[in-house]
């Protein structure tokens, strides 16, 4: 059955009728621009032909109930902070709904039914679909979308804060409130402006390959990489590297080391390849995106040192196999690779990629195709 169908189906169970309102949010890809976030840099996300869906109708009371069809759980909470729900799935849903009236937004008691297809914990931000799913509909439902875009992102972001113990920057959120079908977006995390770029690879198809394995490391490399972007930065009396070219690296190593300074190239070049991949893309010259996605590979497992076996493996796998581009995306160390894989090559480099990482890693890897598509939305019938 259609996910529409079936949560209409369940919504009708559990409450009764008349129907709801539907609507809908979308995981997310990031193309190119990765550990770029916390330099001021680029990132250059989508949303995906992966949602989650909720049918929601008021309820008259001061109470939500909501039913997950997925996790198959039913919930019930007040609109107040005392009233925060046990299950981790539920705080995301009342986190949106904190998080509206403390902006001055109105949020009365409503009934739930949702479903998704995003893949959890793949990379793909199942978590951010949740939230815009709701923002969105709540902001449709009870504010007469008087909230504006950028505020539903964030009201998803302090939700992660404030709820989910996670401390998690804006794209994710951005991307699936933002997504719009055949475009990626380019956000400057520096002052949060954008820019929607043509992305409609003919002949192409977007793969993501999920290694599931993730190595938890003991000295918290994420902070490690930060601090040396800041040391570089600080040795070079600017306020972030996005103010520094490779030039003005190269003219000036002095005041920090070798490893320093191979973390500073690659967030350098990787700000540049996301202009360049911008350039390309308007061009509709797809073959120059690829070869950006190997080079950011390559400056995240040499250079930035945040890959790992499996996805060097993965990546390399890619190029053998003569696919257009692949690369970690994500933060590292485990997760998936982005791949631009030409419509003829599809169906073998993917047996190719889960029999040999299969038989090298003792597992098949997840694969998941994806297509850029529209974000937050109400659906009308
Ligand atoms: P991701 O990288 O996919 O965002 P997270 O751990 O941040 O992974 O978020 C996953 C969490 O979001 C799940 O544990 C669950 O609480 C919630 N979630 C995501 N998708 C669904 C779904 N379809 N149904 C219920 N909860 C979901
Ligand atoms: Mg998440």
């Amino acid at each position: 059955m259609e996910m529409k169908d079936k949560i209409a189906t369940v919504f009708a169970e559990k409450f009764g009728k008349p129907a709801g309102t539907f609507y809908a949010s979308a995981g997310r890809i990031n193309l190119i621009g990765e550990h770029t976030d916390y330099n001021e840099g680029y990132v250059f996300p989508g949303a995906i032909d992966k949602v989650i869906m909720a049918e929601i109708r008021p309820n008259g009371t001061d109470k939500v109930r909501v039913f997950s069809i997925d996790i198959d759980e039913y919930a019930e909470f007040g609109l107040e902070e005392k009233d925060a729900p046990s299950q981790s799935w539920a705080r995301y849903i009342f986190g949106i709904c904190r998080e509206i009236i403390k902006r001055g937004g109105t949020v009365k008691g409503f009934d739930t039914v949702f479903a998704g297809n995003v893949p959890l914990g793949a990379g793909l931000s199942s978590s951010a679909a949740l939230e815009s799913c709701f923002a969105f509909g709540l902001n449709d439902m009870f504010n007469d979308n008087k909230i504006d875009k950028f505020e539903l992102a964030k009201i998803g972001q302090s939700t992660e804060h404030n709820y989910c113990g996670v401390n998690c920057g804006i794209m994710d959120q951005f991307a699936s409130v933002f997504g719009k079908k055949d475009h990626l977006i380019r956000l400057d995390c520096r002052d949060l402006s954008y820019e929607y770029f043509p992305f409609a690879p003919k002949g192409h198809k977007l793969v993501l390959i999920d290694s599931r394995v993730k190595h938890e490391l003991k000295d918290s490399p994420y902070n490690k990489r930060r601090e040396s972007c800041e040391r570089v930065a600080k040795a070079l009396g600017v306020k972030s590297l996005r103010d520094v070219s490779l030039a003005e690296l190269n003219a000036a190593r002095i005041g920090f080391s070798d490893e320093d300074y191979r973390r500073a190239k690659y967030v350098i070049e990787e700000k540049d390849r996301v202009l360049t991949v911008c350039a390309a893309l308007e061009r509709g010259d797809y073959d120059e995106v690829g070869k950006m996605m190997y080079e950011t590979h390559e400056g995240l497992s040499k250079d930035y040192e945040v890959s790992c076996e499996e996805l060097d493996f993965l990546a390399n796998l890619a190029k053998e196999c003569g696919v257009t581009g692949s690369r970690i995306m994500g933060g590292g160390f485990g997760g998936c690779t982005i791949n631009l894989v030409p419509d003829s090559l599809h169906d073998g480099f993917i047996a190719t990629a889960k029999e040999k990482f299969n038989a090298k890693y003792g597992h098949e890897p997840m694969v998941y195709d994806v297509i850029i598509s529209d974000g937050a939305r109400r659906l009308e019938d």
